[in-house]
């Protein structure tokens, strides 16, 4: 299966956490935390439609300066969710700049922010063009913990501890749709881009009766309907699930909604800043140990772990922070496996 979604970290895990996710077959993006962004070119930030703050403390906040200038001027919308006291952060750092001319251009950002809470979303509305001043402000309930839900994926969030509610996320989508080759070639069609046109249909929930054009090497290009092909070519199976959690505590109660939102990823995210031997700073700073990371993975019965926001004093030492959350991980799978037989 050919992922649809690509996810990658924005710094070595030293460096500030942040994880991107690109979409194969759209020019776009979506931006869990805004550590520094220094390292990712302009060109792929202004793929970002959705940015996800898990908690604003400096080294998750920083890059929101970087991604204002890089999409600044330009007809783009974004939306940010973030936790408790968002809106009043996002005003705070847009509060730092003067935004006397910004009525005189006629392209203007906007950017939709909502904050999240436990039983409601806070959300309010902030354009350039209006010198970043609110509107629209609103109030939704919010029970099921989805931010979003588009054609192909959602967005999942759970409120965790960080000493500040701190937000973990889950990407999941819906499905995943595969050509199947051997079909390809018997019923004679050409390999190439119409197939990621076929996809983004099928993303899009297009009618079965939208028509798509197939190129022909002797005859041009013919015609078939969505419904066609979809029998033709194309087989549904399980979309790939992303999950991202950092700086949160290992409770009891904690532990659980972790578990509960990143179960049965496909890649787990998963910060480690500390040693098994520092589980007393874990619990006093409210950040997770490398062995915890490995517990709460095997736990949710993930299939890969990737763990990153080491602490800067494990420079040295990181492959001990990656070999003591492989052992849990692993102890903990194998604990799952012993104990179902
Ligand atoms: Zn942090
Ligand atoms: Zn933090």
């Amino acid at each position: 299966m050919k992922p649809n979604f690509l996810p990658k970290l924005i710094n070595d895990p030293l460096g500030d956490p942040g994880m991107m996710v690109e979409f194969l077959y759209e020019r776009r993006a979506l931006q869990f935390d805004l550590g520094d962004l220094s390292g990712i070119p302009n060109s792929e930030l202004l793929k970002i439609s959705h940015v996800f703050v898990s908690h604003t403390h400096i080294d998750h906040f920083i890059g929101f300066d970087r991604l204002l200038r890089v999409v600044f001027g330009r007809e783009k919308t974004i939306h940010l969710f973030g936790p408790e006291n968002f809106i009043a952060n996002v005003e705070g750092k847009l509060a730092g700049f003067t935004w006397n001319l910004v009525d005189r251009y006629s392209e203007s950002v906007t950017l939709e922010v909502t904050e999240v809470h436990a039983d409601r979303l806070l959300k309010v509305t902030l354009r350039a063009i209006d010198r970043f001043q609110r509107s629209d402000e609103r109030e939704e309930p919010f029970a099921d913990g989805v931010l979003v839900d588009e054609d192909g994926f959602t967005v999942r969030t759970a409120i965790l501890e960080h000493r500040v509610p701190c937000l973990g996320f889950a990407l999941k989508e819906k499905y995943h749709v595969n050509i199947r080759k051997e079909r390809l070639e018997a019923m004679n069609y050409p390999s190439g881009s119409w197939l990621n046109e076929l996809k983004q249909c099928i993303y899009e929930g297009k009618p079965d009766d939208h028509p798509l054009q197939i190129p022909s090497r002797e005859n041009g290009c013919r015609e078939k309907s969505l419904g066609q092909l979809k029998e033709e070519l194309v087989l549904i199976s399980p979309g790939q699930k992303i999950a991202y959690v950092t700086d949160t505590v290992y409770n009891e109660s904690n532990r659980e909604i972790v578990v509960d939102l990143v179960r049965e990823a496909d890649i787990f995210f998963c910060e480690s800043p500390f040693l098994a031997e520092e589980e007393g700073r874990g619990l006093e700073r409210c950040h997770l140990t490398a062995r915890q990371a490995g517990l709460l993975a095997g736990e949710a019965n993930v299939k890969k772990l990737n763990l990153f926001h080491f602490s800067g004093r494990h420079t040295f030492r990181t492959d001990q922070l990656v070999r003591e959350a492989e052992e849990a991980f692993r102890e903990k799978s194998n604990q799952k496996v012993s104990e179902s037989a």
